[in-house]
């Protein structure tokens, strides 16, 4: 209220300042004359007063228009201006909305409509670390490989965008199935990104096919050093890799060096069955049996393996039969109960020609837990104790659709393996193989046995007791062992 009473009150000051102004400069004689091109102006003091108003207002807008115009040249010269930057913002909004709707083409699946939005992104946004990676992934999801690769050596310009493409790149390679190239550029971005799991996998996998155990062996420390594989883990592939070298080198002929590496490779994973054997193998080379025993031992109590049983065998290859079963008891003596212990000693017993100690040996396994190697042991048995050949045919025909027993299978895969290898034949899966019982039905022959009988002759039941004495059981037995 007072606020507006004196602004009514200056108002009114104002007002009268000014008549009062203007009345006296219309009273005051006198004025200006002024020269302008050969004519002169009278001017009287108020319209002087006007003049310099007027002149005033011309000037302040000369200085502006000026301005308007530098502006205007700095413009056209290409320099950021306002009215650049306006224009630029309105690019970068389109360039990220391209960029925006692209992505969630990719993500829908529709590669075309993200190739589009790419090209649109890229015209706005003048941005190639960007849109370059939508490109390439677009490209590769069209079905579109050159431009994806293109786009892919584009990215191995900058540093920043360099692993991408490598990866890109790389992947391609391995759809192609250049294993050769693939591997130099995981190599390449192992280098770069050292901590990268996935590069890890890839190239660890690479080496490993490519028996370049050394080099895998590196790169899984580097796996160990990163946290992406557990020490345990670690230790193991570790031992199936430095296994996996003792046997190129074995190969190589160098066979001190081999010896060494697979020393190596059971003290790392003593469970590991191949490497125990090489490396008692070593060690009997060595002379040194004690060792040897030691090794296949503690193998064989973490998992009794009829190879472990060979091998143990060659430590002393010139003893007599009944001087190995008696040697025997030291690897065997902690797991009598186990399937493979059981046939082994009915094996060492049928060599020593001790039928009924092979017998006792075997128990109640064919019963239990019938299989090819069992069944086949049985009939052995039978023909040492002389029994009809109708019996030991019984027990041969059964063993040909019993189980085999444990093979090696790859954990991955289930292929089986004939032999004991670091990666699977079938999948190519590293240390997936795993000595164990196939599935039932692995061995099952479409029309079983019925059609046996017309070429074995029909079978007698098993348990019928007979005279005949057969003398060469330990052949039989020679034949099994392998
Ligand atoms: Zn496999």
């Amino acid at each position: 209220m007072l606020w507006s009473l004196i602004k009514i009150l200056a108002f009114v000051v104002a007002v009268t300042a000014l008549t009062y102004g203007g009345t006296q400069l219309m009273e005051v004689d006198g004025g200006m004359t002024v020269d302008v091109a050969g004519q002169e102006f009278t001017l009287s003091p108020i319209e002087m007063v006007f003049g310099l108003v007027v002149l005033v207002v011309a000037v302040w807008l000369g200085l502006k228009l000026l301005a308007l115009c530098v502006a205007t040249f700095k413009f056209l010269n290409g320099d950021e201006t306002a009215i650049s930057r306006y224009f630029d913002r309105n690019r970068e909004r389109k360039g990220y909305e391209a960029l925006s709707e692209g992505m969630m083409a990719l993500a829908s699946g529709e590669g075309h409509l993200a190739m589009t939005k790419a090209a649109r992104a890229d015209k706005y946004l003048q941005q190639p670390q960007l849109t370059n990676l939508l490109t390439a992934q677009a490209a590769e999801m069209t079905g579109d490989r050159k431009t994806a690769e293109d786009t892919y050596k584009k990215l191995l310009a900058d540093d920043k965008t360099r692993f991408v493409g490598v990866r890109g790149i790389m992947k391609q390679k391995l759809a192609d199935g250049d294993t050769d190239t693939a591997m130099k550029l995981a190599e390449k971005a192992f280098a770069l990104k050292p901590k990268h799991e996935e590069t890890q996998d890839v190239l660890l996998r690479l080496q490993a096919d490519a028996s370049d155990w050394a080099g895998a062996r590196k790169t899984l420390g580097a796996k160990l050093k990163s946290g992406s594989l557990p020490r345990d883990v670690h230790k193991r592939r570790d031992a199936v890799l430095a296994l996996s070298e003792a046997r190129d080198i074995l190969s190589d002929g160098k066979t001190i060096e081999a010896r060494e590496a697979a020393i190596e490779a059971n003290r790392l994973s003593p469970d590991l069955i191949p490497a125990a054997v090489m490396a008692a193998r070593g060690y009997i080379g060595e002379g040194n049996a004690r060792y040897a025993t030691r090794v296949l031992t503690k193998t064989w109590n973490a998992q009794p393996h009829p190879d472990i049983a060979a091998a143990f065998a060659e430590v002393a290859p010139d003893e007599s039969a009944e001087e190995r079963l008696k040697r025997f008891k030291t690897l065997t003596k902690a797991t009598t109960d186990h399937p493979e212990t059981k046939m082994l000693i009915a094996e060492l017993q049928i060599a020593a020609e001790d039928f009924p100690a092979a017998k006792r040996a075997l128990g109640d396994l064919v019963g239990t837990d019938p299989t090819a190697r069992n069944l086949t042991l049985m009939a052995a048995i039978e023909r040492g104790e002389g029994a009809d050949d109708a019996v030991v045919r019984g027990w041969l025909t059964k063993a040909l659709t019993a189980p085999r027993g444990p093979q090696w299978i790859c954990e991955n895969c289930q292929h089986i393996h004939p032999s004991w290898a670091a990666t699977c034949s079938n999948c190519g899966s590293f240390d997936t193989l795993s000595w164990k019982t196939p599935p039932a039905s692995e061995v099952a022959m479409p029309a079983g046995t019925e059609m046996l009988p017309m070429i074995v002759g029909q079978p007698a039941e098993v348990a019928i007791p007979a005279a005949e004495i057969v003398e060469d059981a330990d052949v039989m037995e020679e034949s099994e062992v392998k």
